[in-house]
């Protein structure tokens, strides 16, 4: 079985350890218009090279970019990474949810038509670069909104066809549940999804609840403690796997190596005010999942093979399907 990376697709077994929700950089449609605005395609090149190189000093071999379609994904960007850091890059195809993203043009689409243009890059590539897609981005806000419906259902329809996985994006951990339904109602295949952004929940046995639907289940805000605090994030992998839920979970940081912006280009949680700069210092190292946070996992009893589970089974049977 083989999955596309943005180099060109390889065989499941080259995978390796894994990371399913980084980002090598973020940019928001209209940022580019503020007078400020001077992004340096070199920099940030080399600055995402840099981390990747980090990374792969601690076995990583792969990580999944999931940035949706209007959210600054770059595809030749990802390559260039990718090759000079030694780290494959599998990127998404997938619209973001109503409130942070999805053109107008694309409001006003048919769910067929959506799905149309997933496959049509999921199987030519996007716009004339021939580089592919490897999975489907899906996303909800705070509220499920009709569009963010359409657009789930598109994700489902492409799914089905195409056979490739989808991440999603919940806001503060919500409706995770409806995701599964909507995808279930549509025909995706369940067990090919893996619901993100669990770290907010109230206990771990919401997030075994979604688990006990069959999709993957994400902690992969790992290090943002402005959202939950590590010790809980934590605590709840460790009940989780005690509970049985090992061969469901993934975990990761939705590090941003870098932005385009000059100003943050998203809103931070009242009272936090942060330039992008200090948003960024603010990120660990991209091995931190693998090496500090996993540690604290060892301390609660999940043991070397539960993370082997977690870092390389896990990710390879999302995205490919197969053991
Ligand atoms: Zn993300």
């Amino acid at each position: 079985m083989q999955v596309m990376t943005v180099t060109g697709p390889i065989a499941a077994e080259e995978l390796g350890r894994t990371l399913v929700h980084e980002h090598i950089v973020i940019g928001l449609p209209g940022e580019e218009l503020d007078p400020n605005s001077r992004p340096d395609r070199r920099e940030i090149v080399a600055i995402a090279v840099d981390k990747l190189q980090e990374l792969k000093t601690h076995g990583v071999g792969t990580i999944v970019d999931p940035c949706a379609i209007e959210m600054g994904r770059d595809p030749e960007l990802y390559a260039e990474v990718s090759e000079r850091s030694g780290v494959r890059v599998v990127f998404a195809t997938g619209l973001f949810f109503e409130d942070s993203g999805i053109p107008q043009y694309w409001r006003v689409r048919s769910e067929e038509e959506i799905a149309e243009l997933y496959l049509h890059e999921l199987e030519n590539g996007v716009g004339n670069t021939g580089l592919r897609p490897g999975i489907i981005k899906a996303a909800t806000g705070a509220q499920i909104t009709p569009l963010e419906r359409k657009v789930l259902t598109a994700a489902a329809m492409a799914q089905r066809e195409a056979q490739c996985a989808i991440i999603t994006h919940t806001e503060h951990s919500r409706h995770g549940e409806v995701q599964q339904a909507i995808f279930a109602e549509n025909g995706a295949d369940l067990t090919r999804v893996m619901i993100g952004h669990q770290d907010e929940q109230s206990s771990w046995e919401e997030i075994a609840r979604l688990a006990d639907r069959g999709t993957f289940v994400a902690i992969d805000r790992v290090g943002y403690d402005i959202l939950a605090p590590d010790d809980r994030r934590a605590d709840y992998v460790a009940a989780l796997v005690a509970a049985g839920y090992t061969r469901q979970l993934c975990l990761s940081q939705d590090c941003i190596c870098t932005l385009k912006s000059p100003r943050l280009p998203f809103a931070m949680p009242p009272g936090v005010s942060m330039t992008p700069a200090e948003f960024l210092s603010g990120n660990r190292p991209l091995s931190y999942v693998v090496t500090e946070f996993s540690d604290k996992l060892r301390e609660r009893g999940v043991t070397d093979e539960d993370l082997d589970v977690i870092f390389d089974q896990n990710p390879r049977r999302l995205l490919t399907g197969v053991a």
